[in-house]
């Protein structure tokens, strides 16, 4: 394992429209503009914060219509992987499904960024045990990283019984986002909603108290429209979406500052540079 302790930093780039509950929505939002000003303003933090390395699972939909993107952020020295290419949850496609999916998408972040693709995410978490066949396809496709399960009990994704921490699926290292264990429940904090509804100062105790028990690395998300203070608003949605869509965005961009300048935290790629595992 390396010797320095530090934490992992993962970011989706996507956009929100690529949701579920939002792909059928009628909007004339300009996504390129939007997602480059979300990415810009990611980029520009962390490189005041140190200039600290990330992991960026990159829609292959979005490497297609916005190469120049992809590259700006290889260019900044961030670690690239694969976010599927149509952001579909993995569980609903035929493993010829997924292996098209996960190529198509391959190709155009290689292509946007001369850079081969080592690392995957699946949509929305969505890996369950019961794809055999998803370890080998990855396998086949040169994927040495893995950050697809969440070990939360969720209605739309978790698996609450799989390892909390890094470990080895068939030759692919697997890194699940962190948890806390409380009451024999693994509590989410470390991204998404959770990161945002929580104050800063309970993740703050929450990652402490990981670090000081298991001395493992935190690994977080984020994705660029919950780091956006001026996601632009969409009419006639449900309330239920609209709570998950804009909870604290407004304040969210200064809790991940302060998150990233208070711990360290790299890309995968980095992190595992002289791993042995
Ligand atoms: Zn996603």
């Amino acid at each position: 394992m390396p010797t320095e302790r530090k934490n992992i930093l993962t970011i989706d780039c996507e956009d929100f429209l690529l949701l579920p509950a939002f792909k059928n929505l009628k909007s004339d939002i300009d996504l390129n503009q939007m997602i480059d000003n979300q990415i810009n303003a990611i980029l520009i933090e962390l490189r005041n914060a140190n200039d600290t390395k990330a992991t960026f699972f990159i829609v292959g939909e979005i490497a297609k219509r916005n190469p120049d993107l992809v590259r700006r952020i290889r260019n900044n020295g961030h670690h690239l992987g694969s976010h599927s290419f149509k952001h579909s949850k993995a569980y609903k496609l035929t493993r010829s499904e997924f292996q098209s999916d996960l190529e198509n998408s391959i190709k155009h972040i290689t292509t946007a960024s001369g850079e081969d693709v080592d690392c995957y995410r699946a949509p929305m978490w969505s890996y369950k045990p019961n794809m055999y066949w998803y370890w080998d396809v990855l396998s086949k496709k040169n994927i040495k990283y893995d950050s697809s399960i969440f070990p939360i009990n969720r209605w739309m994704y978790g698996n609450p019984k799989a390892p909390r921490f890094t470990h080895v699926n068939q030759n692919i290292i697997e890194l699940p986002p962190s948890t806390i264990k409380i009451f024999g429940f693994n509590l989410p904090f470390c991204g998404g909603i959770y990161f945002r509804f929580m104050p800063y100062r309970i993740i703050r105790y929450f990652i402490k108290r990981l670090k000081k028990k298991y001395n493992h690395p935190i690994l977080m998300y984020f994705h660029p429209w919950e780091l956006d203070p001026n996601l632009v608003r969409v009419q006639n949605i449900r309330t239920l979406y609209k709570f998950v869509l804009y909870h604290n965005t407004k304040n969210s961009m200064k809790k991940f500052r302060r998150l990233i300048n208070e711990f360290e935290f790299t890309s995968i790629n980095d992190y595992f540079i002289n791993s042995s595992i």
